[in-house]
């Protein structure tokens, strides 16, 4: 299930970071998910929505296991398989697949937004998915929007789905009504819980219109345009960023909400950007950078000094990076990242320590033997390298836990360092 990328070129070529910060680049064998992954998100924040992933039984297995949870839960995503007989090319592709998109709108007429999501198999990168979504798309308009990306293993690792997914909404979005009022746009999904937080925090700061894209319901396609700042919440969200950016939206550069002190970076300039003054900024959001600080301390204990390497998965890493540095005081080891976007990454870049090492790219075999030599007291990596170092007796966070467990924001940071010190709590007490 796991997309192992061929050996591309092995070894490191340091180059010139943003900052002073040298960040080494790795080609080799990668170890990470695939784009299919981030359905297992977007499928619950979307609430209209619907996933058909077009692939083989590995895909439907892959998101089957990683959404086991949702099992009782009125599914919204599936995999349409193709089998034999298709790989054959004896069927043709797109009536097969005008099929069965006919017959799941048929039985589920609360889908509102569909998307067919491509995978690896050589007979799927073959079908054009965005011209079977325009066609269908006028056929079932305006009941359903049908949309189409690419979530496979060759061309995406887990959270570039999300990030392709979005892109592919941002031509749908209405322009914005002639003299609109200067917009804020949070780009990335979030938990409903941390975007209500958002959501009241702008509304004190006197923020508004603020939006959230992902949208809950397809009906509510935020606008945008020249007069749309745009505020990313998520560091994986390049092709949507360009997206949007070719609508007229602005960035608004910032760290990303891990942690106290990210918060409130991302806060501060969404309020710089909509000329909020500093000492309203500071009254409206004290008591809750306080609450967050008290969440954090009640880990620092189990978690200062304490030696970690994060292997390349989420490019959650150089954010969380910066907030267990910073806020928990441990020692960074090795960062690595599957993909490092220099301008949006730039903030957290800015507030790492000097002197760690950041790696973009995979070579896994070469990164795991850096890791067993360092013997850190933490491994932040894919549930594929888990089980072994936790073998050799590393203790290890699975990165996708990440994704799924609601981090951002003030309410939520003593609970991302929580996340971090169980693995340590737990084998303290299995020693004892
Ligand atoms: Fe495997 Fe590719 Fe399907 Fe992902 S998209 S589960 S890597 S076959």
């Amino acid at each position: 299930m796991n997309a192992l990328a061929p050996l591309v070129q092995s070894g490191a070529i340091p180059i010139d970071g943003c900052g002073s910060a040298p960040i080494v680049q790795e080609r080799g064998q990668r170890e990470v998910f695939c784009g299919l992954t981030g359905i297992v998100w977007l499928h619950r924040k979307i609430q209209d929505a619907f996933f058909l992933v077009v692939g083989s039984r590995t895909c439907a297995h892959l998101i089957q296991s990683a959404a086991g949870v949702m099992i009782f839960a009125e599914p919204r995503f599936a995999t349409a398989i193709l089998d034999e007989r298709d790989l054959a090319g004896i069927a043709d592709i797109d009536d097969e697949l005008d099929r069965v998109v006919g017959r799941l709108l048929e039985r589920r007429p609360d889908i509102k937004l569909l998307f067919l999501v491509g995978s690896c198999p050589s007979e799927v990168i073959k079908i054009d998915l965005k011209r079977a979504a325009a066609r269908q798309s006028r056929n079932y308009a305006p009941r359903v929007r049908i949309l189409s990306y690419s979530g496979s293993g060759i061309e995406t690792t887990f959270t570039q789905g999300e990030d392709a997914c979005l892109a592919s909404l941002v031509p749908t979005l209405p322009g914005e009504a002639a003299n609109a009022p200067h917009s804020l746009l949070v780009v990335g999904a979030l938990a409903d819980v941390v975007e209500d937080q958002f959501a009241r925090l702008f509304d004190e700061l006197g923020i508004a219109p603020a939006r959230f894209l992902p949208m809950r319901r397809a009906a509510d396609l935020p606008p945008v345009g020249p007069n749309t700042s745009y505020l990313l919440a998520q560091p994986f969200l390049g092709d949507t960023a360009r997206a949007l950016e070719e609508r007229g939206a602005q960035r608004i550069a910032a760290n990303f909400p891990l942690g106290e002190e990210g918060t409130t970076n991302w806060l501060r300039a969404a309020a710089q950007a909509f000329g909020v003054s500093d000492a309203h900024f500071d009254k409206a959001t004290a008591p809750a950078r306080a609450r967050a600080r008290q969440g954090v301390e009640r880990h620092r204990a189990t978690l200062a000094g304490k030696s970690i390497f994060l292997f390349p998965d989420s490019q959650l890493e150089l954010p969380l990076a910066r907030f267990v540095s910073r806020e928990l005081s441990m020692r960074l080891i090795e960062v690595g990242t599957p993909y490092l976007h220099r301008q949006h990454m730039a903030p957290e870049l800015d507030l790492l320590p000097d002197g760690v090492r950041i790696t973009e790219g995979q070579h896994v075999d070469n990164q795991l033997d850096r890791c067993r030599a360092a013997r850190p007291d933490l491994t932040v990596c894919g549930l594929g390298l888990a089980n072994p170092l936790e073998a050799e007796g590393l203790a290890t966070k699975w990165s996708i836990e990440l994704l799924f467990t609601p981090v951002q924001g003030y309410e939520q940071a003593g609970d991302l360092a929580e996340l971090f010190a169980r693995p340590l709590t737990r084998r303290a007490r299995l020693e004892v």
